[in-house]
């Protein structure tokens, strides 16, 4: 079910029948008084839940001082995210865009300068299957999904692509005389439905990367920023990546988009090769030291992890010896529900029940829930989503 869309708006969205009119903490109010818990976020982005009080204080005050000005001055804020993403991620220099997808295309430039340098002619990125980086035409031409691509080709070149979670698939290219300059991969893939990377597999490709002196760029767009119960997913394997991208959560709602680099990598873009209008303006950039100082002096990490496994032990509990259900899976508060059929319209019906729940690759039902629920909310992710399944799909006898 889909609500009647505005006909000035381009049809890019198949839009749930509601609309919110304000929020706090994890819930959310419709424009008719109706409370609803939220276990979406906005797609991974209010971990620190809606109309945070700290966030909505910076904007204001940032509002009244100084909103934009252009990357031709120095800017203090966008200093001090930078210095703060070197902290949590062990990587030296960020830049700072407005959404993921442009954390993205900056990483894809980065990657082809290095290719370059290092003389290959068509630097190529080793790519995963069903992965999402964005939208951009170089983005979606990395993201492995077909309904993404399709009707914009020409691509954008130089994507191989293999299975996710398979290290020999990329010990097979590496084998082979190849233009590779880089991996690029989700540590827990989003779009997919929560496909986590196993630890062995990113430490493996960190090797492999090392020995044939490709890059390694994780996309952390929304695994990253405490959801997974660390700063960065791919943290979680021990390893350290050469580029990582972050967006969505990083300002909890005010559009950004960071893309971090280390060694090398980082020193490729100079004057003139890459840049942004609005990209790392004080109010973004601000807003952002704010999310990050919170998530770090309310241990958001351990409380994502600590959360998470309760609402996974809760579905093991009630829904494990269910045959329609195929895999409960996830890492912190990134959680996956994996069904034998399609499920699209369990949306509608948790909506029904005051619950915003999302539903990818039609079988997948996504958790993303803010990082600050209690308990109690998360108990009744697990109660309600449950009774929808169960009601849905009734046990076989
Ligand atoms: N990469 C990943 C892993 C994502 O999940 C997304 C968005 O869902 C993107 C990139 C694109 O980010 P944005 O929508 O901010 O451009």
């Amino acid at each position: 079910m889909n609500a009647p869309t505005n006909d000035h708006l381009m049809n890019t969205y198949a839009r749930m029948p509601v609309a919110f009119e304000r929020g706090e903490g994890a819930w959310l109010w419709d424009d008719k008084g109706h409370r609803y818990l939220d276990a979406v976020s906005g797609l991974g982005v209010t971990a620190l839940g809606h109309a945070h009080p700290r966030v909505a204080e910076v904007i204001c005050d940032q509002a009244r001082l100084l909103m934009h000005t252009a990357n031709l001055a120095r800017i203090p804020w966008q200093e001090k995210l930078a210095d703060r993403l070197a902290e949590i991620s062990g990587l030296d220099r960020s830049f700072i865009a407005n959404s993921g997808t442009e954390a993205i295309e900056c990483a894809l430039k980065i990657i082809r300068l290095y290719g370059h340098d290092r003389g290959l002619e068509n630097p190529g990125v080793i790519v995963m299957e069903n992965s999402f980086h964005g939208r951009t035409l170089a983005a979606l031409s990395a993201t492995g999904s077909r309904k993404v691509q399709a009707g914009f080709e020409p691509l954008v070149g130089g994507f191989v692509r293999v299975p996710f979670n398979d290290a020999r698939a990329i010990r097979k290219i590496a084998d082979a005389p190849n233009e590779v300059a880089a991996i690029l991969l989700e540590p827990i893939q989003g779009e997919a439905g929560i496909v986590v990377a196993d630890d062995d597999y990113l430490r493996e490709i960190r090797q492999v990367c090392d020995e044939q002196g490709w890059l390694l760029a994780v996309d952390e767009i929304q695994s990253g920023l405490c959801r997974s119960g660390n700063w960065f997913a791919h943290q979680h394997a021990g390893i350290v990546p050469d580029i990582i991208t972050s967006a969505k959560a990083l300002a909890n709602g005010f559009p950004i988009g960071a893309c971090i680099a280390g060694g090398i990598a980082a020193g490729l873009l100079t004057p003139g090769r890459h840049g942004s209008t609005f990209g790392g303006n004080p109010m973004a950039c601000r807003t952002a030291c704010a999310v990050l100082d919170f998530m770090e002096q309310e241990e958001l990490a351990q409380r994502s992890a600590k959360l998470g496994d309760r609402i996974l032990d809760g579905f093991r509990e009630r829904l494990n010896a269910r045959p329609e259900v195929v895999e409960i899976r996830g890492r912190g508060l990134m959680i996956g529900i994996e069904m034998e059929c399609d499920v699209n319209h369990l949306k509608d019906r948790a909506l029904e029940k005051n619950l915003l729940i999302n539903v990818t690759r039609n079988k997948i039902i996504r958790l993303l829930p803010p990082l600050i629920i209690d308990e109690t909310q998360a108990d009744q992710i697990v109660h309600t989503i449950c009774e929808l399944i169960e009601e849905f799909a009734p046990a076989k006898a």
